[in-house]
C-alpha cells in the first residue's frame, strides 16, 4: 500500500530505531486521540506535550543531528525524515511545523564550520530542544537583499546585533535561533546563533493565532561573540539558500501527509452516507472526484519520494535535484490544495465540523505553497532548468531507490547556489517510452507540442522577463518533469499500470488546463497561441479500469482508518 496507514506500518527501514521513531510518533498522536487533537487546535495552544514526548523519546536528536554529532542512532537521512514529516503532516500541520523550523534553524549551524557551536547543538538536540530561523523582516519578506538586522563592532572584540525579524517559528522557546543579518559598514552577510532566552533578545509576539508560536522578535544591543557566528558574507548567503532547499522540499510531505488523513476521513463519511435511497459514493461525480483526488495523493507520494532519491545521490557534479526539489515545494503542495477541493466538494458540510480533521486540513492545506517561498519564487526557479532539461539531455548515473542508512553529507555541503543554468539531466523521454499506456501517449504528445512551441515560436527577450508569462509557460514545464519523476517510482514501486494511466488520466487534462491559461496570456502571440491549442488533448477514457481502480484502490479506503477518539 502506497498510502501512509498508522495501524498497519510496513515501510523498509535498515535499522530498527527508524522504524521506533516513527511507531512511537503514530502511538503518541493515537493514545493522546482526536478529541484532544481538536480541542487543543481550537484552544491554539502550544503543544508542550508533544515536545515532551520529543524530549523523552529523543525523538529530534535521533532525526535531525548528523552523523558524528550526536549518539549512534542520529544521522540526517532524508529517507526516513520523508515519513517523519508525513506522520506529523498527518496528525496537524502544527506538530509539523514546530519540527519544521528547527530543521530550518539547524541548517546554518551544520553547514558551518563553527565545530563548538555544532557540538554544543548535538547536546542541546539531545536534551530535547527546538530550533529557530530567522530570516524573514516585517518589511521585506523573502527578499534578503534588504536584510535590515545589523551587526557593528563591539569595543572589546565581536558585535553588537540590533534589528528586528518576523514570522519566526519557536522563536519563543527555541535554545538557538540562527538570525540572518549584515555587518555594520560593509553590508557584508552573517549568519549567527542568538537564544531566545537571552535578556537582549526581546519576543515581542506571536504574529498568528495557532498553536504555532510564529514570532516577531527584536535583538537589542544583543551581544554575538565571535563563538556565536556560524558563516559570514558568501557562506552566510549560501547558507541561507541552502538551508531552504533542505527545508522546503518538507512542505511537500507535510501536504502528503495531511491529504492522506483527510482522504480517508472523507471516504468514510461519504461511503456511510445515504442520501435518496443510495450512499454518496454511488453517485458518478462523487467516484470521480474521489478517483481524482486517489490519483492526485499517490502521484504526489511517488514523486516527492523519488525526488529524495536524487536528494541523497546528490553531489557537485549532479545538481538535479535543485530542479526536483522545487517541484516538490511548488507542486505537489498545490496538488495538495486539489486533492482536499475534490473530498471538500463532495463531503460538503461535513468538512466545516470542529470535530472533524478536515476543518484543520482545509484550512493548513492552504498555506504549505505559500510559505518558504511562493509557488511564483518556485517556478521562476524552475523555468532556468527547461532549456538544459528538453534540449540538452545527457548521460548521467542512475539513481536507485534511496532508502540505505546513510548520513546525506552532501545538504550540508552544496557550495555555492549559482550557476543552476549549466545543470544537465538524463533523458526525461526515455521512462516515458518504457509505458505503453494510451494516456501517457497522450501526455507524450503534448509534451511534443511544448517543445514545437519552445522551439518554433520560441519566448522572445520581453517574455523571458515578464513572469507573468512565465509563471504560465513554468506550469506546463513543472508537469512535464512531475510525470517524468512519477513514472520513475511507477517503475521502482511496480504501480499497477492501470493506476498509472488513471493518474495520466488527470495529467492529460491538467495539460489541456494549462495550455488553455498560456493560450490566454495577454503577451502570448499568435503563433504560441496555436501551439497552445495543439496540446489540448482529450484523455482515453476506460470504464472498466476506471471502476477497477475505484473498486480496488479507493472505495477499498472507506473503512481502512479512523483515528482513535
Ligand atoms: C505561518 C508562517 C510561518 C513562517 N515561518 C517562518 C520562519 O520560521 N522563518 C522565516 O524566516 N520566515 C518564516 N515565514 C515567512 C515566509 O517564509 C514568507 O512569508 C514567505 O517566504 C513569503 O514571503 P512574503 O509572504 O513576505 O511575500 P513577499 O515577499 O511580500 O512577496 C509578495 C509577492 O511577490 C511575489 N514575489 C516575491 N519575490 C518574487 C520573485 N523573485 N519572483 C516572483 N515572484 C516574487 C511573491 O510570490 C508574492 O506573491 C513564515 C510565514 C508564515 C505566514
Amino acid at each position: 500500500m502506497i498510502l501512509l496507514h498508522p495501524n498497519k506500518h510496513d515501510r523498509n527501514y535498515p535499522d530498527e530505531r527508524s522504524r521506533e521513531v516513527m511507531l512511537k510518533t503514530i502511538s503518541f498522536f493515537e493514545r493522546r486521540g482526536k478529541r484532544k487533537l481538536k480541542e487543543d487546535d481550537h484552544a491554539a495552544l502550544w503543544y508542550d506535550d508533544f515536545l515532551a514526548f520529543v524530549r523523552e523519546e529523543r525523538i529530534f536528536a535521533t532525526m535531525c543531528t548528523p552523523s558524528g554529532y550526536g549518539a549512534a542512532d542520529a544521522r540526517w537521512d532524508t529517507w526516513r525524515i520523508c515519513e517523519f514529516a508525513e506522520i506529523l503532516g498527518f496528525y496537524g500541520l502544527q506538530y509539523w511545523y514546530t519540527w519544521q523550523v528547527s530543521v530550518l534553524g539547524l541548517g546554518p549551524i551544520w553547514m558551518s564550520d563553527n565545530e563548538a557551536l555544532k557540538r554544543k547543538t548535538g547536546r542541546l538536540l539531545e536534551e530535547g530542544a527546538i530550533f529557530a530561523f530567522g530570516l524573514s523582516e516585517k518589511e521585506h519578506g523573502a527578499d534578503l537583499y534588504s536584510t535590515e538586522m545589523t551587526l557593528e563592532a563591539a569595543p572589546g572584540g565581536g558585535f553588537v546585533a540590533n534589528g528586528r525579524k518576523y514570522y519566526i517559528g519557536n522563536g519563543n522557546l527555541a535554545a538557538l535561533v540562527s538570525t540572518f543579518g549584515k555587518i555594520a559598514g560593509t553590508g557584508e552577510y552573517c549568519f549567527f546563533a542568538a537564544e531566545s532566552q537571552h535578556p537582549s533578545y526581546r519576543c515581542v509576539q506571536n504574529v498568528v493565532h495557532s498553536q504555532n508560536f510564529v514570532s516577531e522578535y527584536e535583538l537589542c544591543d544583543y551581544p554575538v561573540r565571535e563563538e556565536d557566528i556560524l558563516s559570514r558574507g558568501d557562506e552566510a548567503w549560501n547558507a541561507a539558500l541552502n538551508t531552504v532547499n533542505i527545508g522546503k522540499f518538507n512542505l511537500g510531505w507535510a501536504s502528503i501527509g495531511i491529504c492522506t488523513h483527510a482522504l480517508y476521513e472523507a471516504i468514510h463519511h461519504a461511503a456511510h452516507r445515504k442520501l435518496y435511497g443510495m450512499h454518496v459514493t454511488d453517485f458518478s461525480h462523487a467516484k470521480a472526484l474521489f478517483t481524482d483526488a486517489y490519483a492526485r495523493l499517490v502521484a504526489m507520494k511517488l514523486v516527492a519520494l523519488r525526488a529524495a532519491d536524487y536528494m541523497r545521490s546528490a553531489s557537485a557534479e549532479d545538481r538535479r535535484y535543485l530542479l526536483y526539489n522545487p517541484v516538490v515545494k511548488m507542486k505537489v503542495t498545490t496538488q495538495g490544495e486539489d486533492v482536499i477541493n475534490h473530498l471538500w466538494d463532495v463531503i460538503a458540510a461535513k468538512g466545516f465540523e470542529k470535530d472533524t480533521y478536515f476543518e484543520m486540513a482545509a484550512r493548513d492545506i492552504r498555506g504549505l505553497p505559500k510559505l518558504e517561498g511562493t509557488v511564483h519564487v518556485n517556478i521562476a526557479l524552475i523555468v532556468k532548468f527547461m532549456a538544459n532539461y528538453f534540449f540538452q539531455p545527457t548521460e548521467l548515473p542512475e539513481v536507485p531507490r534511496r532508502d540505505d542508512a546513510r548520513n546525506d553529507d552532501f545538504l550540508f555541503h552544496q557550495g555555492a547556489t549559482r550557476g543552476l543554468g549549466r545543470i544537465r539531466f538524463h533523458d526525461f523521454e526515455k521512462v516515458f517510452a518504457r509505458f505503453d499506456l494510451p494516456n501517457v501517449r497522450l501526455f507524450c504528445e503534448q509534451i511534443d507540442a511544448l517543445k514545437q512551441l519552445l522551439t518554433h515560436a520560441t519566448p522572445d527577450q520581453a517574455q523571458t522577463r515578464d513572469i507573468d508569462f512565465l509563471l504560465a509557460v513554468g506550469e506546463l514545464f513543472t508537469l512535464v518533469v512531475y510525470a517524468q519523476l512519477l513514472l520513475e517510482n511507477a517503475e521502482i514501486y511496480e504501480l499497477d499500470r492501470g493506476l498509472v494511466d488513471q493518474i495520466f488520466d488527470v495529467l492529460v487534462r491538467d495539460f489541456s488546463r494549462f495550455a488553455v491559461q498560456l493560450h490566454g496570456k495577454p503577451s502570448t502571440s499568435a503563433a504560441q497561441a496555436d501551439h497552445c491549442l495543439k496540446m489540448i488533448r482529450r484523455p482515453a477514457a476506460d470504464a472498466a479500469r476506471s471502476e477497477r481502480i475505484w473498486l480496488e484502490h479507493v472505495y477499498a479506503l472507506r473503512d481502512a482508518y479512523t483515528m482513535n477518539p
